[in-house]
């Protein structure tokens, strides 16, 4: 998933236009900043190339869930209907709106299961918020059908997918609004970063408006710009998004070497027994940061995490003991301990101790996940392949 492991001179040159120039800020100074809009320019090429209509960058992709709440109008007391797989940064944006998170299960995708998310319907659930883990994509059509159904907004959290698609469309394009982060690693990095994405034109001047202090961005004159709104600060600035630019251009040089690693380990371990892969609603359409499968049970899976550890197979992740992605080990949100504390988060949350998940514990103490780099050599690959093969054929 790393792009910072193809930082080269594509990159230096994008910074280097920004520090010729000066001007660090990505709105305005029209007349000093020699013509460089790599903010403005990174918004219109990502637009491009994951076919949205309007693309907003902004700090982190944490900072685009953000967006995203606020620019739908989700708040105080609102339900979102969460996966307990993720990174905490999703439901930590959620809080942040002032808004409720509620789990449903994961499926054997990784993702929001539609049947649970549906159940989790309440006459308080605002939104759905499925995220795109690990590179592919969630059950997205029927996530959507449940929405457009009972007239729920769909926020898609697609900062570990950016490039995977289903039938062709895009991780990102399916909700109201998409988030993606470009975080330092990323799939594409600018260091800290973030977007999001959407078809609807008043959806996308609300993020701008509200990302930048409610700055209209009528004009070329930023004395002058009125303020319809109270906002926020979520700026990308010239740096970041330079270097960003330079990596959106490698995204499908990337995506290329991600599928062919992953296709050379995965069709090695097809004829494995005992394991089973993620499954992904379009193959085709994986951006293959992950290779993902299941043990049979959680002792054969700390077994296999443990043995592959030792065969010096790096970059091998057992979620069910990891206390950023799976809400087992959330404690700090079992107890509600954060330093801000939104009223609403006091009064509306559940008791985040008592949330039962059976399924979602089954399968992910049963998962496995393997890092996809770019920078292995041919032979590392093959090393890589053969250790593998020798861990998972031992009982
Ligand atoms: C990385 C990540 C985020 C947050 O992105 P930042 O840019 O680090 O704030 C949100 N959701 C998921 C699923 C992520 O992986």
């Amino acid at each position: 998933m790393p792009g910072f492991e193809v930082f080269g001179d594509e990159e230096r040159k994008e910074v280097q236009d920004v520090l010729d120039t000066g001007v660090l800020f990505r709105y305005g100074f029209d007349n000093v900043r020699k013509g460089y809009w790599k903010a403005k320019t990174f918004e219109s090429e990502l637009a491009a190339r994951i076919g949205a209509g309007y693309c907003l960058l902004c700090s982190s992709g944490t900072a685009a869930l953000s967006i995203a709440l606020a620019s739908c109008g989700i708040g105080a007391g609102d339900e979102v209907i969460v996966p307990p797989f993720t990174f905490i940064a999703t439901i930590e944006a959620v809080l942040n709106a002032g808004a409720v998170p509620v789990f449903a299960e994961i499926d054997e995708t990784l993702c929001l299961d539609p049947l649970s998310a549906e159940a989790a319907v309440t006459p308080r659930t605002k939104a759905v918020l499925p995220v795109h883990m690990c590179g592919a994509m969630a059950r997205i059509t029927e996530l959507k059908s449940l929405c457009d159904r009972k007239g729920l907004i769909l926020i898609e959290d697609a900062c570990q997918a950016i490039g995977a698609t289903l039938d062709g469309k895009a991780a990102g394009t399916f909700g109201h609004m998409g988030c993606f982060s470009h975080d330092s690693v990323k799939t594409i990095t600018c260091g800290e970063g973030g977007a999001v994405v959407t078809d609807d034109p008043s959806l996308y001047s609300k993020a701008d408006a509200y990302a930048d202090h409610g700055h209209d961005h009528v004009g070329n004159d930023r004395g002058l710009e009125n303020h319809p709104i109270l906002g926020n600060n979520f700026r990308i600035s010239e740096l970041n998004a330079a270097v960003g630019l330079a990596q959106l251009r490698k995204l499908d040089a990337i995506l290329e070497k991600q599928r062919s690693h992953k296709k050379a380990i995965k069709d090695a371990m097809k004829g494995l027994p005992d394991i089973a892969f993620r499954e992904i609603p379009d193959e085709k359409g994986d951006s293959a940061t992950f290779l993902s499968f299941f043990l049979p049970d959680e002792n054969r899976a700390r077994d296999t995490i443990r043995k592959l550890g030792e065969a010096g197979v790096d970059g091998c992740f057992y979620w069910y003991d990891n206390n950023w992605h799976y809400i087992r080990k959330w404690d700090h949100l079992k107890e509600l301990r954060s330093s801000a504390r939104p009223v609403e988060m006091l009064e509306n949350c559940p008791d985040y101790r008592e949330v039962g998940l059976p399924q979602s514990d089954s399968i992910i103490s049963r998962t496995i996940s393997m890092l996809i780099k770019l920078s292995w050599t041919e032979e590392e690959l093959l090393q890589r392949v053969d250790k593998i093969v020798r861990v998972m054929r031992e009982k």
